[in-house]
């Protein structure tokens, strides 16, 4: 099977005129078709740095990141972008919210419609429609977020921190939802996030960056000995504590 994502000695520094900086040193790793990747790494050593170059946002100083083989560049429909932040519009309805993607994109098609209906009935925000954002929990809003990530269709998720502004209760919860829709929809995704429990119950691999210039220092694959593992429930399997120790004991190296 081939990486639908390849990162190949990936750098990248930032100029400003208090001086260079640099945020991402020699990256090389592959996202296969479905895989959930996650990234945990000390703060400010260039995880959101790494999403921005994946998204194209920004342009690699060096290496080349490929989508399906061609080079990634800004504007991609193909990759959907989830920040910590939903960045819902307070003056548009949530119905009119999720529309937002497809209306810029000028892709509102009757499919598209009937796929958002579906998702807000799924989702529990088929009574939410013609509420406003500040009317939602943030549990919802998030999901709201997702929904109208997902109505463009992408081809591959990143999610930066996307549930960090959640209260612990709600995240779990949160991630769990969002975790199912994924694997039910087999969407690939890269999260980064800096809760090491959260990395270990959502990806197949977990990506430990070193601290700035980011490295890549280790890539631990998640097996965890639970059947139907869905993101609640990874974190009763036995050797869950064990990745937790191991990822644990890598970042402290960091200190
Ligand atoms: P993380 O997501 O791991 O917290 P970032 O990717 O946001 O880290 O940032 C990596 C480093 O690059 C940090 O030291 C940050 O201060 C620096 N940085 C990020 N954006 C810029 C920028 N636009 N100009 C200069 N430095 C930046």
């Amino acid at each position: 099977m081939k990486p639908l994502l390849e990162v190949r000695d990936v750098c990248l520094s930032y100029h400003s005129i208090s001086g260079e900086t640099s945020a991402l040193s020699h990256i090389s790793f592959d996202l296969m078709p479905g895989e959930f990747l996650a990234i945990v790494g000390p703060s400010g050593c260039g995880k959101s740095t790494l999403l921005n170059l994946i998204c194209g946002l920004l342009k690699a100083e060096q290496g080349t990141i490929l989508m399906e083989g061609q080079p990634v560049s800004a504007g991609n429909a193909r990759i959907g972008y989830m920040l910590q932040k939903d960045h819902l519009l307070e003056w548009r309805s949530v119905y009119k919210n999720v529309l937002l993607g497809l209306e810029i994109r000028k892709e509102v098609t009757p499919e598209k419609l009937a796929f958002i209906d579906e998702m807000l009935s799924t989702y529990g925000l088929d009574k939410f429609r013609d509420a406003h954002p500040s009317e939602l929990s943030g549990g919802m809003r998030q999901r709201a977020a997702l929904i109208r990530t997902l109505a463009l269709k992408p081809d591959l998720l990143l999610l930066d921190e996307p549930f960090s502004a959640l209260d612990y209760q709600t995240r779990l919860n949160v991630s769990d939802d969002i975790g199912k829709i994924l694997q039910k929809a087999n969407k690939p995704a890269i999260l980064v996030t800096h809760d090491i429990s959260e990395a270990i119950s959502m990806a197949s691999r977990v990506i430990i960056l070193s601290a700035r210039p980011a490295t890549i220092q280790k890539i631990v694959p998640i097996q965890l000995e639970i059947e139907d593992r869905t993101p609640l429930s990874s974190r009763n399997a036995p050797n869950f504590k064990s990745y937790f120790n191991l990822i644990w004991k890598e970042l402290n190296k960091n200190v």
